[in-house]
Formats: C-alpha cells, sequence, structure tokens
C-alpha cells in the first residue's frame, strides 16, 4: 500500500482508486505446495512450464482405419496391423496399407490420415475406405495442446477445474500456490445485534459482515469474524491495532461517513493513515482506504448495498492483488435497458438489475440500504459518470453479479 503520493483529499474517480491502490499493493504471501485434487481456487504462485508436449505424440482423433494420404484408390488395403489404446501399433505403412487404430492410439510410420470406421467396409484382412482422404485428417499432432517448454500457466492464475485437468495431464502432482489472505473483518456501530439475539428498540441486526465475509471467501481469502465495534475511537483503535499483528488486511464496515458517530476514519488516521476517502463511485461513495501498522485497510460504507458495491468494484481488485492474483478489470456487457431514467451526473453509478429476456430490468429499490435489491439482482448496470439519461432500449453495460465473487 502506498505510504505517500496522493493527497487524502483527492475526489477519485472509481478508476483512478483502483489503479492507485492496486500500483502500490503488492503480494507478500508465502508459497506452499499443495496437491493437485486440493488446489482449485487456489493463486499459483509460479509459471507452470510443459515439461513435455501435450500430446505428446501423434495420435489419432478417432477410430478408424489410419492410412497414407497418397494412396488415393478406393481399392481395398490391406489391415497389416492394430492397435488399441494404450498400445503401440508396431508396424510401418506401405502402399496399399491400412492400420486399425482407436482414438488416441499413436500413429504408425507412414501414417499421415485417420478415417473414421463408419466410412470404412471391413471385409475379413481388408477394409475399402473412400477415396480422396486429405493429409492430416483426423490427426492430432504432438505438442498442439502445448509444446515442451512453453507456458501452459501463468502465475497469479486462480485455478479452476480446466486449470488442475491441465496440470495432470502434464503429470504434476502438486502445484505451487499462494496461502490465502488473512482478513479481520469488523462491523461498527452501536446499533448493530447479532442475529440470533432479542433486538432493543432502535437497533438492526448485522448485515454486512455476512454479505462481506461470503464475498471475501469467495474471493479465496481466510477471514476472521471479529464482531462488532461500538462507536468509540478508542475501541476500534485498539481493535485495529491489534488485528493488524495477525492479519494481511482490515476491513470495517460503517462509521466512516462525516456524522459525530463516525470514528472509523480518525482511528486509522490516529494509528495509520488514510489514503484515499470518499471515491465518485453510487452507492459506496463514503469508502475509507489506507493502512494500520503497514497492514492495507477498507473501512467500507455502513449502508448495505453501498458496503457490497464498494467492496465488489473498489476493494476487490485490491484483495486480488493482495492475494497473489492477477487483476482483469472485470468484463462489461453491453446489453439492452428495459428502464429509463434522469439522473445527476458526477459519480459512476452501480444500479441493481435483473435479466429479463436478455435485457436489463431496474430493481425497484435502489436505495443504498436496500439490501434486497442486491438479492434480487443478476448484476449491476454501471452508468458511467457523466451518464444523465437512459433511454429504454438503449445499450448499457451490464456487470454480472457472479464475475463479482470469484
Ligand atoms: P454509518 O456509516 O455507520 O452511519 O451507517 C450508515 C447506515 O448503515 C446506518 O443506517 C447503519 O445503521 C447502517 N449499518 C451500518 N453498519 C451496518 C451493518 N453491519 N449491517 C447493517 N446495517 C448497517
Ligand atoms: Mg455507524
Amino acid at each position: 500500500m502506498p505510504t505517500s503520493g496522493f493527497r487524502i483529499s483527492a475526489y477519485l474517480s472509481v478508476d483512478q482508486a483502483i489503479e492507485t491502490m492496486c500500483a502500490q499493493a503488492q503480494c507478500h504471501l508465502a508459497t506452499e505446495k499443495v496437491i493437485v485434487t486440493e488446489a482449485l481456487g487456489r493463486i499459483l504462485a509460479e509459471d507452470i512450464t510443459a515439461p513435455f508436449s501435450l500430446p505428446p505424440y501423434d495420435n489419432a482423433a478417432v477410430d478408424g482405419y489410419g492410412v497414407r494420404s497418397v494412396d488415393h484408390t478406393e481399392s481395398p488395403r490391406r489391415v497389416v496391423c492394430r492397435a488399441a489404446a494404450g498400445a503401440v501399433a508396431d508396424c510401418s505403412l506401405g502402399p496399399g496399407e491400412a492400420v486399425r487404430l482407436f482414438t488416441g492410439t499413436p500413429l504408425p510410420h507412414g501414417v499421415d490420415a485417420v478415417v473414421m470406421q463408419e466410412k470404412c467396409q471391413r471385409e475379413g484382412d481388408w477394409v475399402r475406405i473412400p477415396a480422396g482422404v486429405a493429409p492430416g485428417t483426423n490427426c492430432r499432432r504432438a505438442g498442439e495442446d502445448v509444446r515442451r517448454g512453453h507456458r501452459a500457466l501463468t502465475a497469479g492464475t486462480r485455478l479452476r477445474p480446466q486449470d488442475l485437468g491441465l496440470t495432470a495431464a502434464l503429470g504434476l502432482r502438486t502445484l505451487p500456490v499462494r496461502v490465502a489472505l488473512r482478513v479481520a473483518l469488523f462491523s461498527t456501530g452501536d446499533e448493530l445485534r447479532e442475529p440470533g439475539v432479542p433486538l432493543p428498540p432502535g437497533c438492526i441486526y448485522d448485515a454486512n459482515r455476512y454479505t462481506i465475509y461470503s464475498c471475501l471467501t469467495s474471493l479465496g481469502c481466510v477471514v476472521t469474524n471479529m464482531g462488532i465495534l461500538p462507536d468509540s475511537e478508542t475501541a476500534v483503535t485498539a481493535a485495529l491495532q491489534d488485528a493488524a499483528l495477525r492479519h494481511d488486511l482490515l476491513v470495517t464496515s460503517g462509521g466512516v461517513s462525516v456524522g459525530e458517530e463516525d470514528h472509523v476514519r480518525a482511528a486509522v488516521r490516529e494509528i495509520g493513515a488514510l489514503y484515499i476517502w470518499r471515491v465518485k463511485i453510487k452507492p459506496g461513495k463514503p469508502v475509507a482506504i489506507g493502512s494500520v501498522a503497514n497492514v492495507p485497510f477498507l473501512g467500507l460504507p455502513g449502508n448495505p448495498v453501498a458496503a457490497m458495491v464498494a467492496f465488489l468494484i473498489l476493494c476487490r481488485p485490491l484483495v486480488l492483488t493482495l492475494a497473489g492474483r492477477s487483476f482483469q478489470p472485470p468484463a462489461l456487457y453491453p446489453i439492452q435497458a428495459s428502464f429509463g431514467l434522469t439522473r445527476s451526473p458526477g459519480r459512476r453509478e452501480f444500479l441493481r438489475v435483473r435479466l429479463d429476456d436478455g435485457r436489463a430490468t431496474l430493481c425497484p429499490m435502489q436505495g443504498a440500504a436496500v439490501l434486497s435489491s442486491l438479492s434480487h439482482a443478476d448484476g449491476f448496470a454501471d452508468l458511467g459518470e457523466t451518464v444523465e439519461h437512459v433511454q429504454p432500449d438503449d445499450i448499457i453495460r451490464f456487470l454480472p453479479l457472479t464475475d463479482l465473487l470469484w
């Protein structure tokens, strides 16, 4: 995280805030080896270079007969040998000859095309093959998938099922991955109560810790649930200082706005540094980014939709960077709006929308506290800072929630 270089007073755009945070954040996590079956969702710590080519040898792509494509004739060819999967045909094909092959069996010397068995007529030791087989037909070439010595996977990749299959195909039993990012997660607010206990008048149940805990775990972090902090600068200061000793990232929600009960920013200033406060994002503007004892700190807004939007849009890139993952801005899909609206420009806005018949439909309540709008949403309509109107049928940018939770 940065220690200098930009002013706290700067009111940054979403992209500037992300760029500023990520440019100066680094992954300091150790590497461990895990067996491939345990590596799903882990972050690759080193490039994986292919120790041999894949496939390792030229082989048949179908069950059928291996031939020489120069033999144009349709007259029957003599079947000189046979090789099933796992076996190697011990023959070299001469003119007018064929070899019985199965999917994946190595191509014997001389074979440069494989004709699928459905197109062939077998009669005893002979097989009739249609004329005009092009060279290379149904042949899989050594190295056409991955070449020996080439990079098969890049450091920073979050491993998906297909990546694990690829590493297994390359003969690897273990993979170097980053240990998980340890995150301490707090809620703040005297009005908050833990679900399951009776609710006194004027209080509400803590929702943010559940939303943000799950966002963090879905990104692969190990989260310590630190509970609810009171609205007291002393309490926040002590708790953050203590958590910084055992965590790689500190996250709070609430208490970062401008009310006199908002103590989180003051606490962070007192014991660390605040680099960003307020970003041109809606919802989610009052977000505080800094560090405590050199541990990055994210102070999310209290309103539940604002907290999740600020986390997924602004803070997720930083979390991924700290976790050792390469961050690519999420894809924005062009989609037709089924709604119209007029808004005041100035902030990039993430409206909760559903997909209906391939069109974006606005969730009816868009308030920063209306958490059900997120439950009903498939994703966000992403309106740029300068957008003032959306007309029905306009093409807008759609950001699926699922793309942000991985
Ligand atoms: P604050 O920024 O602390 O003033 O909070 C703004 C609004 O969000 C208030 O209505 C808070 O009650 C609410 N809020 C803060 N934290 C949470 C939380 N963890 N869960 C649900 N609502 C919250
Ligand atoms: Mg509060």
